[in-house]
């Protein structure tokens, strides 16, 4: 029998400013801010005025001089307007780590785990949505970032002494990148003096580009222009060139893009579609045995290498963000003089922008200075794929894995058919975990022995975080992971659909009686978004993988290949 119904108000976007307590005036003194006073509000929609925007995106923050403002390596969803003050960028190679203090994460208590043991509530997903009526405290802060993990770096002036850094002043904006991009952040930024910031939501910043064309060529030029510098600071054989050499890189370097530019594009092809036809609608990067004119760097997305096998082409590896290619090629010119061919062809697989260094600044500026063992790996391996060595065990399993783009996962329920007796144990020992209710299905693609079961594979670019209208969905601060802010989930299901492996469930939810809620207006059952979390709260890791008796089922980083070796028991 249905339980009970109550009709609720459902909450919107709005129901959730990024600061509850933002007054008119405050909202008037950020719109005669130079960024804003030069949007033209008459080309924002009503229901999305640029003054709406300012209240429920944005809020004033005021930091003392040392404070950190932005960590690097953290992830996070708000950029930066420096309204009064200077702050610091710090350049690589950055803070030292014990500087950088961070927050452990919340674990559940002993108590807590010894009762989900015997916890056997049925009530599926008793909701935290209870009104949007909440007072200030009730809301979440910006993803990206919380007071509670503000560190203050004695001696400021001293550590800047020390490092390279840059000032901004009042008037500029930082965090775009991270915010945006959905990347970890790549510097620190401290303030030198008792400043006021302008943190922005990503959903607003988001918005000002879409309506405000002038602010949208800016922020372009301003994306453009340091995600190069980000980008190549990070790349292994840049890192630790000096600031004089970079700037010459940053000049010589040529981003192209290739492939299809909607981000929400579907992976999966048509049914019936052969190995070499979807091979031959990849755009080609670089082809086998082309002359490849210096090195490609994978700026986003994904690209698949491949060599000529029989009539065909076998897939050897992939490479991902800041990965490179042709970096053995390039090598073998210098030492011997002689332009060599790629023995491999790159294609994009989707969407694909890259940096290209031409092999003349190569030559001057980098591989003079790379380490003597560097540069003998780099001449030994091949283009650094991640799958190096596995091809020769299961280039099937490889073709499976690029081709569902399960390349993007860093932590895939990979399930060994072999092995699992079927006893469901990693089923119960999740539902024991999330209030009886798992949050993944024991079923999913398969190629031969390994199945890939239906549970959120925390991407390494989580498409799903795209659309949401209130950021609920969002990347764990410290390890990255994708988690849902089960109180700011207006239940719109934009993630779910946004998700290319579905792993995300739209479910009604109940209120603490157990009562099913739905929206007074429509009549409609009230849903929210829920989905693996890794079991974030939980002492020891996924309790899916810790209850297999089997060691049947493995969280999967697709990167971390000596790790999914050992367990396909390759060696
Ligand atoms: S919900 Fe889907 S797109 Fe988002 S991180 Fe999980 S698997 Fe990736
Ligand atoms: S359903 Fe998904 S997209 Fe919509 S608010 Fe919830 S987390 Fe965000």
């Amino acid at each position: 029998m249905r339980a009970e119904t109550v009709h609720i108000r459902q909450m919107d976007r709005w129901d959730n400013p990024l600061d509850p307590t933002m007054s008119p005036e405050q909202v008037e003194r950020i719109l005669a801010l130079d960024m804003f006073r030069n949007m033209d509000a008459g080309s924002f929609p009503a229901l999305l005025s640029l003054p709406r925007l300012v209240l429920n995106e944005t809020r004033l923050v005021e930091y003392q001089r040392g404070d950190l403002v932005v960590r690097a390596g953290d992830y996070g969803s708000s950029a930066f307007l420096v309204v009064r003050g200077n702050v610091a960028v710090i350049l690589p190679p950055g803070l030292p780590a014990e500087l950088l203090g961070r927050s452990a994460p919340k674990r559940k208590s002993l108590f807590q785990v010894l009762r989900q043991l015997w916890n056997d509530s049925r009530m599926p997903e008793t909701s935290h949505y209870t009104s949007p009526t909440a007072g200030p405290g009730a809301i979440t802060r910006s993803a990206g970032r919380s007071d509670s993990t503000r560190v203050t770096l004695a001696n400021v002036d001293t550590l800047l002494s020390k490092q390279p850094s840059v000032i901004l002043e009042a008037g500029d904006l930082f965090g775009e990148i991270g915010a945006l991009g959905r990347f970890p952040r790549s510097v620190s930024v401290v303030a030198t003096m008792d400043v006021e910031i302008l943190e922005i939501r990503w959903q607003g910043l988001r918005d000002f580009r879409r309506y405000d064309a002038h602010f949208r060529d800016h922020l372009n030029q301003l994306y453009r222009e340091r995600s190069l510098k980000a980008h190549l600071r990070e790349t292994p054989v840049c890192r630790h060139l000096a600031q004089e050499l970079l700037t010459d890189l940053e000049q010589a370097a040529i981003s192209e893009v290739y492939g299809e530019t909607d981000a929400n594009n579907p992976f999966w092809r048509p049914q019936g579609e052969s190995p070499s036809d979807r091979l031959a609608q990849e755009p080609m990067i670089v082809a086998e045995g082309q002359v490849l004119d210096g090195l490609v760097l994978i700026q986003s997305g994904f690209a698949r290498i491949s060599q000529k096998f029989n009539h065909g082409h076998r897939t050897v590896g992939f490479l991902g963000r800041n990965r490179m290619f042709g970096l053995s090629e390039a090598l073998q010119q210098w030492r011997t003089g002689h332009p060599v061919p790629s023995q491999f062809s790159l294609r994009a697989i989707g969407y694909v922008q890259t940096l290209r260094l031409p092999y003349a600044i190569l030559a001057s500026h980098v591989l003079p200075h790379l380490a003597p063992e560097f540069a003998q790996a780099a001449l030994t391996t091949r283009n650094g794929t991640v799958f190096e060595g596995l091809d020769r065990e299961d280039v099937g399993l490889i073709e499976f894995l690029v081709e569902y783009h399960y390349i993007n996962a860093t932590a895939a329920m990979l399930i060994n058919l072999d092995r699992c007796v079927r006893c469901d144990e990693c089923v119960q020992a999740c539902a024991r975990a999330h209030d009886n209710n798992p949050r993944f299905l024991r079923k999913g693609r398969r190629h031969d022995a390994v199945m890939v079961a239906t549970a959120c594979m925390h991407c390494l670019d989580p498409v799903c975080m795209i659309g949401c209208p209130t950021g609920a969905i969002h990347r764990n601060e410290r390890g990255g992971e994708v988690l849902i802010n089960d109180r700011t989930c207006i239940g719109c299901g934009t993630c779910a659909n946004s998700c290319p492996y579905g792993t995300i469930l739209m479910v009604e939810t109940r209120d603490a009686a157990g009562r099913y809620q739905h929206n007074q207006e429509t009549g409609l059952p009230i849903l929210k978004a829920t989905k693996c979390d890794l079991c974030l709260e939980q002492w020891g890791g996924p309790a899916c993988q810790r209850a297999c008796p089997r060691h049947a089922l493995l969280r999967a980083n697709m990167w971390d290949t000596r790790n999914l070796r050992r367990w396909m028991g390759w060696r």
